[in-house]
């Protein structure tokens, strides 16, 4: 449930009531806007019935939480996240664009990339160092050294950078060299692998799964959350469907549903939501006119030998054209780069 304050209740009230939430074993989670301070409620709500939380001074309502996630909904939290990376700022305002491989493959390729999506705009370098492949036999990714390639990019463009994790392991690896965790689209309900990139102190990028619901995705956002780390973006990457021309069907309409049931921003992944480099320019626009965040692209600078997505990867040609081609667009959008 969540308690909302009188507007310009006193700080005084609310400590008195956080300190009776926190006294019966549950935790306060406190959203001060503008106008009004709102405590959200996770745990036993049956231990605070006898309170009589809703007569206590500056209380202006008590309102139930029926989702079974709690801080990422937007009742508990009103206004938009913001999470920051470094000095970087992803959320309302702002429109965030991660480009690069899929996979990093050697440093050359990596470095490559990484100026020229650095030139055309972009604030983030992309990359696969462990990658969630669907046959064992394909390319797994360099580990550890594909990791250091990232430093390394960091190191020459001041880009930031996010890299996917699969496991324990590469989270522990990951944490010391790339400033964003990647939890993907296979992983999206591995709970324990949730759990432990809440754990990580690192923001985090939530894919969200293949066949996922809305729900499915806030509740595995609430298990990073849970774990104290409350910087978590959403990323719609396409779900399947009966429809076979695209290699998934982007969902669109996720970017306002989830913009209305929560506060964390989303992200939009043209490339692997449609499989098809054509694809994913119109799709690109489409996702910052209905609101997203940021956008994920794929950019390759030799996508007929990339070792995984090819298809769907950007030449550097086509990035720089689509950036330019999207100004327009980010601007009309109220957001800025
Ligand atoms: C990726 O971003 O490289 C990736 C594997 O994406 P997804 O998890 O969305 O399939
Ligand atoms: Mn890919």
């Amino acid at each position: 449930m969540i308690i909302v304050m009188k507007p310009q209740a006193p700080e005084s009230s609310v400590r008195q009531i956080v300190r009776i939430i926190e006294e019966n074993g549950l935790e306060a989670h406190l959203s001060t806007g503008k106008q009004v301070t709102i405590i959200g409620v996770v745990g036993d709500k049956n231990k605070l019935t006898n309170k009589n939380l809703e007569l206590m001074n500056d209380v202006d309502r008590i309102v139930p939480v029926t989702e079974t996630y709690k801080q990422a909904s937007r009742k508990f939290h009103p206004e938009d996240s913001i999470v920051k990376v470094g000095s970087h700022i992803i959320g309302p305002g702002t429109l965030t664009i991660m480009a690069g491989p899929c996979a990093v493959e050697t440093e050359e390729q990596l470095l490559s990339i990484a100026h020229a999506v650095k030139k055309a705009g972009a604030q983030f370098v992309r990359g696969g160092a462990y990658k969630p492949r669907t046959s064992p036999y394909s390319f797994q990714g360099l580990e550890e050294d594909g990791l250091r390639y990232m430093a390394k990019a960091k190191e020459e463009t001041g880009l930031n950078t996010i890299c996917e994790v699969i496991s324990a392991d590469a989270i522990n690896a990951a944490v010391k060299y790339v400033d964003m965790l990647q939890v993907g689209a296979r992983n999206m309900q591995n709970f324990q692998l949730l759990r432990e990139v809440g754990q990580s102190g690192k923001p985090v990028l939530l894919k969200r799964g293949l066949s996922a619901t809305i729900d499915e995705w806030l509740n595995a956002a609430e298990y990073i959350i849970a774990e104290g780390n409350p910087n978590v973006v959403l990323c719609e990457r396409g779900i399947r469907t009966f429809e076979t021309a695209t290699r998934n069907t982007l969902d669109l309409s996720a970017v306002p549903v989830i913009k209305s049931k929560s506060h964390l921003p989303i992200i939009v992944d043209p490339s692997h939501a449609t499989g098809v480099r054509s694809y994913v320019g119109p799709l690109a626009k489409a996702a910052v006119a209905c609101g997203a965040d940021g956008l994920m692209i794929e950019v390759h600078n030799d996508p007929e030998h990339a070792l995984s997505d090819g298809a769907q990867s950007l030449t550097f040609d086509q990035f720089d054209q689509l950036m330019a081609e999207m100004k327009d667009y980010i601007q009309l959008a109220g957001r800025k780069l």
